[in-house]
């Protein structure tokens, strides 16, 4: 059943093949006996996933429910989750129990989704390797001395693993597609606006947004369909209807014009991951696509240019983190000062304080116009490229890391080479564009993913672009060893 895809899942429940409550009792019984080798889930929710099944399946019997319904699904621990801990990888929210659950945890609950548990994160979404996470690295199912990638390295595992039939991430620099590329998977980051924040513990906010990882492109569209929405509780949430993702999966490739920036194909690329995107590409073509040489020559900005903007809103957002509300708090503190200073120190990991300092100094008076200002300057430049592109091209098509997963402590040491690992996924977040990343290869045994970017609220583009892809291809089939 775990291979299955949601639309045959869809089936099998409709056809009373299977229960939901068979169906979450299995995923229950695999994430108990595989987790404790990925560390991919970090809270499991049983007793509330058989009572929603069961109530997915009073509604399957009743001839109700969409695509969705009785199908077993992992939430990242970024998004609040009424009465169920939302720790964001954090020693700061261990004890956090929000009241409310997140828009798209709702969305998902509404469309009778069974949430079988939270995945393991980088703390506050801030890594690319999951190493910074206070519940311990999660490890790649492909091969577990390496990463799975970051920060949504455990619902990018979880579904590699077949823990879960699919599981929701977020992605604020690349922390969908990456993880997504590094263990084998599709994932997907929406426009910017498409899939409402609100209740999405905040990373950096003009950056972030949440999109599903699953094992098609076929299942990503059938989730980001529940996802997307307009939400009035979040005010960058774009008004704009919701288009059927499905009905153009099968849509002719023929004569889709699609871009490849000779940025992205430079020196750091490994030049077996770059064969494995260009064999992808040549697929393409076979289906009758039309490969064009672009160039997006602010690409080399985007790291300098986020690490900037990321931080300086991470130090913004991560304030309210100081033991008064919710949160670690300090033991005995002297007075409020001593309060803020050692709950914030002691809840805190080393690459979270690392960035609230560079964010702060970028923001203090005096340097803000030098760093700050000049960013989003640089921000600007990034996105005239695109829409530059988007006058020629259909879409945008290039690797999705420069390497395969690494090992870990490869890059612990190495902050700035841990930052090159979103080179190629950056500029999408900065210029708010839909990006998705499919698998496209194997380099020594490790997956190598290919990404495609669309033009704003064209993410049916990318989901037709992949599935055709898929169709003509197997790299998405391909699992692990050592898992039936
Ligand atoms: N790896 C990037 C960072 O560490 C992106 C993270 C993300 O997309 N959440 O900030």
């Amino acid at each position: 059943m775990h291979n299955m895809s949601i639309a045959e899942l869809g089936l099998g429940l409709r056809s009373k093949t299977f229960s939901s409550r068979e169906l979450t009792e299995h995923f229950l019984r695999r994430i108990a006996t595989l987790n404790p080798r990925y560390n991919a889930v970090i809270t499991v929710t049983e007793e509330s996933a058989l009572a929603s099944a069961e109530r997915s399946d009073e509604q399957l019997r009743n001839g109700a429910g969409g695509d969705l319904c009785g199908i077993p699904v992992l939430h990242k621990d970024i998004f609040c989750t009424r009465n169920v801990r939302t720790s964001c990888g954090s020693k700061m929210l261990d004890n956090f129990i929000p009241p409310y659950d997140a828009t798209v945890v709702e969305n998902f609950a509404d469309a009778g989704a069974v949430m079988l548990g939270k995945t393991n994160m980088d703390e506050f979404a801030m890594g690319s390797s999951n190493e910074t996470s206070f519940y311990g690295p999660v490890k790649n199912p492909w091969d577990i001395t390496r990463v799975p990638g970051g920060s949504s390295g455990g619902s990018a595992a979880a579904v590699a693993a077949r823990l879960g039939a699919a599981a929701t991430a977020t992605d604020t620099g690349g922390s969908i597609r990456q993880p997504a590329a590094l263990c084998g998977v599709s994932g997907l980051k929406p426009t910017y606006g498409r899939v409402s924040r609100w209740g999405m513990i905040a990373f950096a906010s003009s950056l972030d947004q949440a999109g599903p990882i699953a094992k098609s492109a076929e299942d990503c569209a059938i989730l980001l369909q529940c996802m997307a929405s307009y939400d009035p509780r979040d005010s960058t949430s774009v008004e704009r209807a919701v288009p059927d993702y499905r009905a153009t999966l099968n849509d002719s490739v023929a004569g889709v014009k699609i871009g490849i920036p000779k940025e992205y194909f430079s020196d750091g690329l490994d030049p077996s991951v770059e064969a494995a995107v260009m064999d992808s590409l040549a697929a393409l073509r076979e289906l009758g696509a039309e490969l064009v040489d672009i160039s997006l020559p602010n690409s080399h900005l985007s790291v300098p240019a986020y690490y900037v903007i990321a931080p300086a809103e991470a130090s913004a957002n991560l304030s309210r983190f100081d033991g008064v509300r919710y949160g670690h708090r300090c033991d005995n503190p002297v007075d409020l000062e001593d309060m803020y200073r050692r709950s914030r120190a002691e809840g805190f990991g080393e690459e979270v304080q690392r960035r609230i300092l560079i964010g702060s100094y970028c923001l203090s008076a005096g340097y803000y116009d030098a760093y700050y200002r000049k960013a989003q300057q640089v921000r600007q430049l990034i996105r005239q490229d695109f829409v530059n592109a988007f006058e020629q091209v259909d879409i945008i098509m290039g690797p999705t890391c420069p390497s395969p997963a690494f090992k870990f402590g490869a890059k612990g040491d190495d902050p700035v080479a841990m930052y090159l690992e979103d080179i190629y996924t950056i500029a999408t977040n900065l210029a708010g564009l839909p990006g998705m990343s499919v698998p496209c290869g194997l380099v020594d045994g490790n997956p190598a993913g290919i990404q495609l970017i669309g033009n704003y609220f064209d993410e049916a583009s990318l989901l037709n672009v992949a599935h055709r892809l898929q169709q003509a291809t197997d790299w998405h089939k391909l699992q692990p060893g050592g898992l039936d």
